[in-house]
């Protein structure tokens, strides 16, 4: 494990999109571990989609990454995506496979996949069209700030979306309970957080770097999501462990909170 924390910062001089997009998102050549791990989320993002009430509007992925997996079941029911990461060559290489320019990660695999979940694989291709259609702005955050976008002012979303993101950039738990008010700023009265965590890793490994990751536990993530303002809707933690010295991962949370109409 890292010695030390990998802010942000470090995020920014040393993560590239490339290598983690064919570390752990590619049908092809990711490890057999990572691309389970990503199908199981895919399948809990299906699952957790389709509950009543995760629609609206606006929807906001937080901490983006170089990733499009998870919008690929949540495009069905927002009419309009922002995505946010901290850094630059994650935004980038995103916009890249959104305007369809050269050397774009090759998504398909994943999306037939998802559209086979949702029980009809021939709309793979409508299904990238609508992703591309309806992520209109990808913009800069740090989690870690009370005001996420600031100086930008973003519409109040109808839910959030965060994957692998938080553990990652909070280095303690109170960090992360409060990078969980913080983006609650960007949400409705009402909305929804869609969240998919690790649990029990304290680091992950790609392209010869090691990255921090806060060490986790069912409860904590529960707790803090409570404490943020929010009521639970939908909770499933599940083991997983990965025989390599690439991550000491135990475990994965999905889950679905819905701010408090007061909050
Ligand atoms: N959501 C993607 C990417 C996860 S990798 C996925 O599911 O694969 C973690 C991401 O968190 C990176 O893109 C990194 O740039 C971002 N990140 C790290 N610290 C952050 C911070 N303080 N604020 C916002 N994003 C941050």
């Amino acid at each position: 494990a890292p010695a030390v924390f990998t802010e942000a910062e470090f995020y920014q001089q040393n993560f590239n999109p490339q290598e983690y997009l064919k570390e752990y998102y590619s049908m092809s050549s990711s490890p057999e571990w990572a691309r389970e791990f990503m199908m199981q989320n895919l399948r809990t993002l299906h699952k957790m989609f389709s509950l009543d009430g995760v629609r609206g509007d606006i929807l906001i992925d937080v901490g983006c990454g170089p990733t499009i997996y998870q919008l690929l079941s949540a495009c069905e029911h927002f009419q309009e995506i922002i995505a946010l990461d901290y850094t630059e060559q994650n935004r980038r290489e995103l916009e890249k496979w959104l305007k369809r320019e050269p050397g774009a990660f090759d998504w398909e695999p994943v999306v037939k996949y998802v559209c086979e979940l949702e029980g009809d694989r021939e709309k793979w291709a409508e299904k990238q069209e609508k992703v591309r259609k309806k992520v209109k702005r990808v913009l800069k955050c740090d989690v870690t700030k009370a005001n996420p976008t600031g100086p930008v002012s973003l519409p109040a979303g109808d839910c959030i979306v965060s994957t692998l993101c938080l553990e990652g950039a909070c280095k303690d738990l109170p960090a992360f309970r409060s990078a969980l008010r913080n983006i609650s700023t960007l949400l409705k009265p009402g909305g929804h957080l869609v969240m998919v965590t690790v649990l029990g890793e304290t680091y992950y490994a790609f392209n010869k770097q090691v990255y921090s990751c806060l060490l986790l536990e069912k409860h904590e993530v529960q707790e803090a999501v409570l404490a943020a303002g929010f009521e639970l809707k939908f909770f499933e933690a599940q083991p997983y462990t990965v025989d390599d010295d690439v991550t000491d991962i135990k475990g994965v949370i999905g889950l679905v909170a819905q701010k408090c109409p007061s909050a």
